[in-house]
C-alpha cells in the first residue's frame, strides 16, 4: 500500500494570491493515486510533429507545443508573479560558475582565473572592465550563480503547493516535467538551510516563490520532508528515463551562461562602452 507523507503545509506562509493559470507544458502524466496497486496510466504527450518526407517545408498547426518551445527543450522554472508557489524537488547536484550579466546581452561566463576558495588569481579583461562600470544601470563584477535540475510538479496548488486531489480527497495524477532552476548564492544558501538532520535537501519537496516584500528575489520553503515523486515507483522510473539524456550535465552547464573567448568578450564589452559615459572605442582597437 502506498501512502504519502503529509505535506508540512504549516511551513508555508499564506500568501495573498490572485488566481491565475499555471502554464502547463505537460510531459508525461502518471497516476499517483495511493492505495491502488494497479499499474499507473502513462499518457504520452499529445503533440506529434509530422515528419516531413523529403521537402524542407512542412505544414505546422498553430498551437504546436514543440514549435513554441525554443532553445534545447529544457525549460527554466521561474516565477513571474508574487503570491504563487511552484513546487519542485531537486534531481541533480548544482553546477556553479562566476558570470557577468550584461543587460540586453545576456549572461557570460567570467574568464578570470580563481583558486579553490574563489579568490581571483588572474583577473581577466571582463572583470577589469565590467567592474569599472559598477552602478545600477551598468553590469557589475562577476557573480556566482548556481543551476540545478528539478522535478516540477506542474499541477500543484499555486497557493499552498499541495498536490491535486479530487472531491473525495483521492490523489489525482501528477503532471510533471524536468526543468532547471537558476539560483543566486543567497538562494543556494536558503535551500541548503532547508536541510535538517537525516533529511537531505535532495530528498525533500519544496516550494519557490517571489519574496512578497522585496522588489525581486526568490524564497524557498520545505513542503514535504519526503519528495512525493520518489514515493511512486512508476514515476521514479519515468524520471530516471527523462534524466538519462541529461546525465552528462552539458545541457545544464549551458544554462550557466555563454562561454565566450577573451576576444569575443572584448567585442561585447566594446559595444557596451560605446553607449557608456566613458566611451572608449579603443577597446576595439586593443584587439
Ligand atoms: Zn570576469
Amino acid at each position: 500500500m502506498q501512502q504519502f507523507t503529509d505535506d508540512d503545509l504549516q511551513d508555508v506562509e499564506p500568501i495573498k494570491v490572485t488566481p491565475a493559470l499555471v502554464a502547463t507544458t505537460k510531459a508525461v502524466v502518471v497516476a499517483a493515486k495511493p492505495n491502488v496497486t494497479v499499474a499507473p496510466v502513462v499518457v504520452e504527450e499529445e503533440t506529434t510533429v509530422p515528419t516531413a518526407p523529403g521537402p524542407d517545408d512542412e505544414d505546422v498547426e498553430f498551437g504546436d507545443e514543440r514549435e513554441m518551445k525554443f532553445g534545447d527543450g529544457l525549460d527554466r522554472l521561474q516565477m513571474k508573479e508574487k503570491g504563487k508557489l511552484a513546487r519542485f524537488a531537486l534531481v541533480s547536484k548544482a553546477k556553479a560558475a562566476f558570470v557577468h550579466y550584461i543587460e540586453k546581452k545576456g549572461t557570460y561566463k567570467c574568464l578570470s582565473v580563481r583558486d579553490k576558495d574563489h579568490n581571483v588569481t588572474q583577473e581577466a579583461y571582463c572583470c577589469q572592465k565590467l567592474g569599472a562600470y559598477k552602478n545600477a544601470a551598468q553590469p557589475a563584477g562577476a557573480e556566482r550563480i548556481f543551476v540545478a535540475l528539478v522535478f516540477h510538479y506542474e499541477n500543484s496548488d499555486i497557493k499552498k503547493g499541495g498536490l491535486p486531489k479530487d472531491a473525495s480527497g483521492a490523489s489525482l495524477p501528477i503532471e510533471w516535467s524536468i526543468k532547471w532552476v537558476k539560483l543566486t548564492r543567497h538562494n543556494y544558501r536558503t535551500i541548503t538551510e532547508l536541510e535538517e538532520e537525516n533529511v537531505k535537501v535532495t530528498d525533500i519537496d519544496m516550494v519557490m516563490f517571489l519574496v512578497p516584500d522585496r522588489a525581486f528575489g526568490y524564497g524557498f520553503r520545505r513542503i514535504n520532508a519526503k519528495a512525493v515523486w520518489k514515493q511512486i515507483p512508476q514515476l521514479v522510473a519515468e524520471v530516471e528515463a527523462a534524466l538519462k539524456p541529461l546525465a552528462d550535465g552539458k545541457k545544464l552547464a549551458n544554462k550557466l551562461g555563454r562561454s565566450v573567448s577573451a576576444l569575443e568578450f572584448r567585442t561585447v564589452i566594446a559595444t557596451l562602452a560605446q553607449g557608456a559615459e566613458e566611451a572608449n572605442l579603443g577597446d576595439v582597437e586593443e584587439l
